[in-house]
């Protein structure tokens, strides 16, 4: 396959702390033959583990940015053993149009995997990642939340895979980032997520639902710095024991977890995040929008747990997610 068009600022193979840019030419109408340039920092100091970090895969989540942001300003190399990759704003063009795809060719990162030198912006960034810097990472953690249209109980994740021993490195450092919830979480929609390109080369790799709403908030972001340094702590680049407090174990059996609107309307949630949820309780009304005197929709919960994640702007439309629903597990 030919070489990704991808050209480092930095040398990652240097000790240091390296401040820089993934360059990924770019022709376009205002700047002929310029580039995108993806910040990055690099953060060595001698042999040990590799932990990749990144945020905005989705434009529009910023626990992500804001904790590595200040990670990439922070971090001491004198205070870690081994690699620090960060890449605060992964899907960049994303990023700074404020929006969950890209504006340049409408790649949605995360679902561009294992992506091609030969592609689309997107494709080339994720091909990037999936040929070089996924193979120089022991782990992985890819900050999301809910962005403009989601949003949820701040969790983070890891998922079932066959190979049980990597589930069970996955499963520990979820347990390590210590979000007030960590969820086994069932996928929509896997194919051409960065979690499975990274689970499929064998990566300790978790991701996160933090929030949502296309915002970020005081404690959201803490959760997220918390989160990243207990990881860098649980596979020894940083010394020093996680800090660990009460976490909610989630478990998502199967498909009847979410519920889809069939529906397009005004929307009304009725039922707060972390609520206990029964089967058949309401979980949102949508108004029809084009008449009055017409009866709501209700849409129920498809089985008992807590509340999770719910959709989040006022309108509606077919084919959106509405909830989800997760079981609480001791
Ligand atoms: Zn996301």
């Amino acid at each position: 396959m030919r070489n990704s068009p991808v050209t480092p600022t930095v040398d990652y193979d240097r000790d240091g702390v390296q401040h820089g840019f993934l360059n990924l030419p770019h022709s376009r109408d205002f700047s002929a033959w310029g580039s995108l340039m993806i910040p990055i920092t690099v953060v060595k100091n001698g042999a040990g583990p590799t932990a990749v970090l990144t945020g905005a895969n989705h434009g529009d989540e910023y626990e992500g940015p804001v904790a590595l942001l200040e990670l990439a300003r922070s971090l001491d190399p004198a205070a870690i053993a081994g690699r620090v990759i960060i890449v605060p704003m992964m899907n960049y063009p994303a990023f700074r149009a404020a929006t969950r795809t890209s504006p340049v060719d409408g790649g949605n990162l995360n679902r561009a995997f294992p992506g091609s030198p030969e592609g689309s912006i997107t494709q080339k960034i994720a091909d990037y990642f999936q040929r070089t810097l996924i193979p120089l990472a022991d782990v992985i953690v890819d900050i999301h939340s809910g962005g403009k249209t989601l949003e949820f109980v701040p969790f983070a994740a890891a998922h079932i895979l066959e190979d049980k021993q990597q589930q069970g490195r996955c499963v520990a450092a979820m347990h390590a980032f210590n979000a007030p919830f960590s969820t086994m979480l069932l996928e929509i929609d896997a194919v051409g997520m960065y979690d499975t390109a990274a689970e499929d080369q064998g990566k300790t790799f978790i991701s996160t639902e933090l929030g949502g709403g296309g915002t970020v908030s005081a404690e959201t972001a803490a959760i997220a710095k918390k989160g990243i340094s207990n990881v860098l702590k649980h596979c020894n680049i940083l010394a020093g024991d996680p800090e660990i407090s009460q976490t909610r174990m989630l478990d998502m059996p199967g498909s009847d977890c979410f519920v889809i609107s069939e529906h397009s309307g005004l929307f009304e949630p009725c039922l707060e995040l972390a609520s206990p949820v029964r089967k058949g309780d309401l979980v949102a009304r949508i108004h029809n929008i084009e008449r009055t005197g017409t009866p709501t929709i209700e849409y129920r919960a498809k089985m008992d747990g807590i509340l999770a994640g719910r959709h989040f702007p006022g309108l509606i439309g077919t084919g959106d997610f509405i909830s989800m629903v997760a079981i609480p597990v001791s």
